[in-house]
């Protein structure tokens, strides 16, 4: 097996924890491994610090797979599925739609498999992971029977991989499009195969169970709105009336059939508008809200756009405060890794003075436990929910 070394001291990053060797930190590369194949990773002082596999053509030039000195074979794999599946059985107990591999948080970095009840949707993100695709795919057949497993390896970070998109079908027989999947007791409609990302938001689950004690009776205001999934919690938890807005036609028709689906098509109004010029028209012409829930995409793709995230960020919170009536609850989202949790409290809290509205807290929230944070790996953290009163 080829073997890299590491530059003197820039081992620290592994050993607290993180997975990636960048292209920086190598001191000498033993071997000629081709693009994907395991390596070993030791120390400048030659400690032996895990295997993952390699990739000279992505700035990560390694992802560690294991620490322990075992082959990265199906039984790997299918022992890490397995415990990543232990998991949600344990936190989610009787969830049938879940991510059921999330990438570095459950230490298989690059792979992302999502259940929507007897489907699976994987992407690949890595060129590791890339070439070990039949293997993978033989291993969750196995391991978990579905119906069919779907590819949406349709994101732009494969290139920083040198891969270009894929989807399509892997194995079985996908279902007719869309189709229904369960959360919290409701039913949503997926589309795997032309839905956003893998066709729902699921890392947002327990923030929308954190609306039942806010909602009774409220009128709620959802922007960002998608399929509808916070519409729908919100009604399902009491409230009278809610107003939904998205850019999204596509989204927005599934919300109307979603809200149809659950009972509660007259209770709700989905709007397709931009959020910026929506939220400046209700708040012109004075509608006021009980509960307002923002969660917009990912304004920080990037470090580089930070600035103008924060931007973007503090005009939609500024803009949701202000339609609140007093004692009205926010539930304000970021799902930027690059805007961190300290800098978008920070934010809100800006925006809160700005409007003249004090907040008081009632809990700040991050994803849902089926995206696990890997301690010593911050990429893996990256969704925030902050829930406030605003007086
Ligand atoms: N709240 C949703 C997820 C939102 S994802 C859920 O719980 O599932 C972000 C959404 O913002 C996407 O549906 C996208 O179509 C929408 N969007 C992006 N830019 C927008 C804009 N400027 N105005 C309104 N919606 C926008």
């Amino acid at each position: 097996m080829a073997r890299t070394t590491l530059k003197r001291n820039h081992e620290q990053r592994i050993v607290s924890g993180h997975l990636w060797v960048y292209l920086g930190n190598v001191a000498e590369v033993e071997g000629e491994p081709s693009p994907g194949d395991i390596v070993d990773v030791c120390a400048a002082n030659g400690e032996w610090l895990g295997r993952g596999y390699y990739n000279p053509h992505s700035q990560i030039v390694i992802r560690l797979l294991s620490r322990s000195d075992e082959p990265i074979d199906d039984a790997f794999f299918a022992e890490r599925i397995r415990r990543a599946r232990e998991w949600r059985a344990r936190f989610m107990p009787g969830a049938t739609s879940y991510r059921l591999v999330y990438s570095e948080g459950d230490r298989l970095p690059g792979l992302i498999v999502d259940k929507y009840e007897d489907v699976l949707v994987v992407q690949f993100l890595t060129l590791g992971m890339d070439v070990r695709r039949e293997q993978i795919v033989r291993v969750l057949a196995e391991l978990e029977r579905p119906r069919a497993i779907y590819e949406r390896s349709d994101v732009p970070s494969r290139k920083y991989e040198g891969l270009e998109p894929r989807t399509g079908l892997l194995w079985g027989e996908l279902p007719p499009q869309p189709m229904v999947i369960r959360e919290n007791g409701l039913a949503f409609e997926v589309d795997v195969a032309t839905g956003q990302k893998t066709g729902y938001f699921l890392d947002q689950k327990e923030n929308r169970q954190a609306l039942a004690p806010l909602v009774d009776g409220a009128r709620v205001l959802d922007v960002f709105c998608h399929n509808g999934p916070f519409s729908i919690h919100a009604l399902h938890y009491g409230a009278r009336a809610v107003l939904g807005v998205d850019s999204s036609a596509q989204a927005l028709e599934t919300a109307r059939r979603n809200a149809a689906r659950n009972g509660f098509a007259d209770a709700v109004r989905f709007v397709e508008a931009n959020a910026f010029d929506f939220l400046r028209e209700l708040e012109r012409s004075g509608e006021r809200f009980d509960v307002v829930i923002l969660d917009p995409p990912a304004f920080a793709k990037s470090k580089a756009h930070f600035a103008a995230a924060r931007r973007g960020y503090k005009e939609i919170n500024l803009r949701g405060i202000k339609l609140l009536r007093p004692g009205g609850f926010l539930v304000t989202c970021s799902c930027s890794h690059h805007m961190p949790a300290d800098a978008f409290y920070d934010l809100v809290l800006e925006a809160a003075s700005d409007a003249r509205r004090p907040l008081r807290l009632v809990e700040w929230r991050g994803q849902a436990k089926d995206h696990p944070v890997l301690a010593g790996v911050p990429e893996t953290s990256y969704l925030k929910c902050l829930i406030c009163e605003a007086l």
